[in-house]
């Protein structure tokens, strides 16, 4: 096993972080600890701590790290809180979740990257997350409400039934727009009366796609 990147290199991943506006310390926390250089390619291991994507299996990707503490911290989390995610891709976004909630349930279509996760999730100890093959267009609705949703792959439009599928006082975050191109991050709450809607950053993801991915 490659040994794990140098302090000053992780100084600099929290640095950076900070720099960028993250200032929720649980959430830096979580991003100290979850070692990202086991979620991404082997041979990407040595660029792990650096702030930006990288491809990983399936033609997919593993987003960003300003990105991912962004939308957590967006997610306003709390310990009792049970939370989806849809685009489980590396695992890495899910392991975050789950040092700062009571439960994860997390969406893949690709079989090969819900498996590996999974693997993954379990060796490096976050027994809270739990690892679903399927459609996040159509989440099981024996999975029940969330507290909280976030999507990570680009959605063209929130389906309301996803929407539905929030707790009152719920909040979801989701990249709408084009496939390829740019996206809004946007983060939508569950009122009393209805739903309101905040733009927040540009961003891009690899595309949301319905169904069971047929390859792999
Ligand atoms: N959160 C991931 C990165 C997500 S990349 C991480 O931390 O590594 C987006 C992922 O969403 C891809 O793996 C893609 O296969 C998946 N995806 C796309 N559409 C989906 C859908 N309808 N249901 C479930 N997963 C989907």
């Amino acid at each position: 096993m490659a040994v794990n990147p140098d302090p000053p290199e992780k100084m600099k991943f929290q640095l950076t972080l900070r720099r960028r506006g993250i200032s929720d310390l649980s959430v830096l926390r979580a991003m100290e600890e979850v070692p990202r250089e086991d979620f991404v390619e082997p041979s990407d291991r040595d660029d792990a701590y650096r702030d930006s994507a990288l491809g990983i299996a399936c033609g997919q990707t593993i987003s960003q790290p300003f990105v991912v503490a962004y939308m957590t911290e967006q997610l306003q989390l709390r310990k009792d809180h049970r939370v989806l995610e849809i685009g489980t891709g590396s695992g890495y976004q899910a392991a975050i979740l789950s040092r700062l909630c009571r439960l994860v349930l997390t969406i893949e279509r690709y079989r090969t990257l819900a498996d590996s996760a999974r693997k993954r999730l379990e060796k490096l100890g976050y027994y809270n997350v739990e690892v679903l093959l399927g459609d996040g267009f159509d989440v099981p609705t024996g999975a029940g409400d969330f507290d909280r949703i976030i999507v990570t792959a680009a959605m063209e439009q929130i389906p309301d039934k996803l929407m539905e599928r929030l707790e009152p006082g719920g909040v979801l975050i989701a990249p709408v727009g084009p496939h390829h191109g740019t996206q809004t991050l946007v983060r939508v709450t569950r009122t009393e009366t209805g739903f309101d809607r905040k733009d927040l950053v540009d961003v891009r993801f690899v595309p949301a796609l319905s169904g069971i991915a047929r390859e792999l």
